[in-house]
């Protein structure tokens, strides 16, 4: 069943949580440290974690293959704690997904249909997409996140009048759109180059772009489930464009299907070196491959338990991204909870169940939306501290001491909070 744990499993991770509560209290490593049983290679690591120090990626493949999830924990919760303490991020957004036709045939998707699928897509208008951001006129929103399937009609003009439309309704709200694999196809089309295009995105009112389309980078991973869309050098190009425009995105890495430790390590550092470069990226989002209804449902998905490592790994090889992010709609409220003790700090937004790339695709929420309340909840009974951002993490409200009335009891199982 999805969504749920087994038995064992579930103590495993509980204790699991319980460990790393207890490690992190000491807000050293040492306990850590002073485990005679831990192997000198898994301890130079921890002891590079403890002075700030860059771990190498053969280190960073090591720990996808020794290393266990109790240990990786602790190395995740310690940095996480470093960065953030109990801070725990979420915003209040609305998804526009503008059509689920695309002209590209990624074989994990299971969002989009083909052309000759039209009976079972949709396609929005300029004007059906201003009539969505209308609908939220007068509530607290602070973000709209588009992005969908690539059409030839969704072109640079369109999306030109579309960015300078919403910002003309509603100059308050931050558009985060688009990606590289669709930047590429309109700008090709268009017969510009990414500089001249991005500029043009910007003086639309585009602010920022999310972190999708990156897959994986390695090209025989990439060429095998996204053919012909962007090249994982042509996605950090542009990344790296739009950053020396002084704008800022997110990156993802879509993880659990035919790739290997040492191309999810090869993704991290291609990222990390760009990070370097310009200091653009705001947080890192490890997507799971999920296997419904796709070309590769074939494949079995992974574990909850990788998943928490995999936050981990994220949380400790990438020394120079403020946040790692895990949207609760893709992989359950109790796994979100949990994986704020595993390196995570944000956990997306309200969402409003305006998605459907996640549901599609088979995550366990079929209709994502929380209440700020309920997502507050969420937060506090893991012992964190919720704070509402907007796009940038500048602090909106914070929910640490609110008590809401007609407080209502969330189903959803509580972690133990030890501290
Ligand atoms: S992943 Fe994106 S680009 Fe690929 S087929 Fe799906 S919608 Fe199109």
């Amino acid at each position: 069943m999805r969504g749920f744990i087994p038995t064992l499993g579930l103590n495993i991770v509980y204790r699991m949580c319980i460990f790393v509560k207890i490690a992190a209290m000491s807000s050293t490593l040492s306990f850590l440290l002073s485990d005679p049983s831990l192997p000198i290679a898994l301890k130079a690591i921890a002891q590079k974690v403890q002075q700030g120090e860059r771990i190498s990626p053969e280190e960073g493949i090591l720990l996808y293959e020794k290393a266990d999830l109790s240990y990786l924990g602790v190395l995740a919760n310690f940095i996480r704690e470093q960065k953030h303490g109990h801070k725990t991020y979420f915003n209040r957004n609305f998804h526009i997904e503008p059509t689920n036709l695309c002209v590209y045939d990624c074989k994990f998707c299971s969002y989009s249909r083909l052309l000759k699928q039209k009976e079972e897509g949709w396609q929005f208008t300029k004007e059906d997409m201003l009539n969505i951001v209308k609908s939220y006129d007068g509530q607290p929103v602070t973000e709209v996140h588009i992005v969908g399937g690539v059409l030839p009609q969704y072109d640079v003009d369109f999306y030109v009048d579309l960015f300078q439309s919403i910002r003309a309704h509603r100059a308050d709200l931050h558009i985060k759109a688009l990606t590289p694999v669709e930047f590429h196809y309109i700008f090709k089309k268009a017969k510009i180059d990414y500089a001249t295009g991005m500029k043009l995105m910007k003086e639309a009112g585009l602010n920022s772009i999310p972190g999708g389309g990156a897959e994986i980078f390695a090209p025989e991973i990439r060429e095998q489930i996204a053919k012909d869309k962007c090249t994982g050098d042509q996605w950090l190009e542009i990344h790296e464009i739009w950053h020396n425009l002084g704008m800022r995105s997110n990156a993802t890495m879509l993880y659990g299907h035919i790739e290997s430790y040492a191309h999810r390590i090869d993704h991290m550092e291609q990222l990390r070196q760009l990070q370097d470069r310009t200091a653009g990226f705001q947080t890192f989002i490890p997507l799971k491959f999920r296997n419904q209804d796709n070309q590769l449902s074939h494949l079995t998905e992974v574990s909850v338990l990788e998943d928490l490592r995999n936050y981990a790994i994220s949380r400790i090889y990438l020394d120079n991204f403020d946040h790692i992010k895990a949207y609760w709609a893709m992989i359950s409220r109790q796994t979100a909870q949990l994986s704020l003790s595993f390196g995570v700090d944000d956990i997306d937004g309200t969402l409003d169940d305006t998605t459907k790339i996640y549901t599609m695709a088979g995550a366990e929420e079929q209709n994502p939306a929380m209440s700020t309340q309920e997502l507050v909840n969420l937060i506090k009974q893991v012992g964190r501290h919720p704070l509402e951002r907007d796009t940038h993490y500048h602090v909106i409200q914070d929910f640490k001491d609110v008590v809401f009335e007609d407080e209502v009891k969330p189903n959803y199982y509580p972690l133990p909070v030890l501290n």
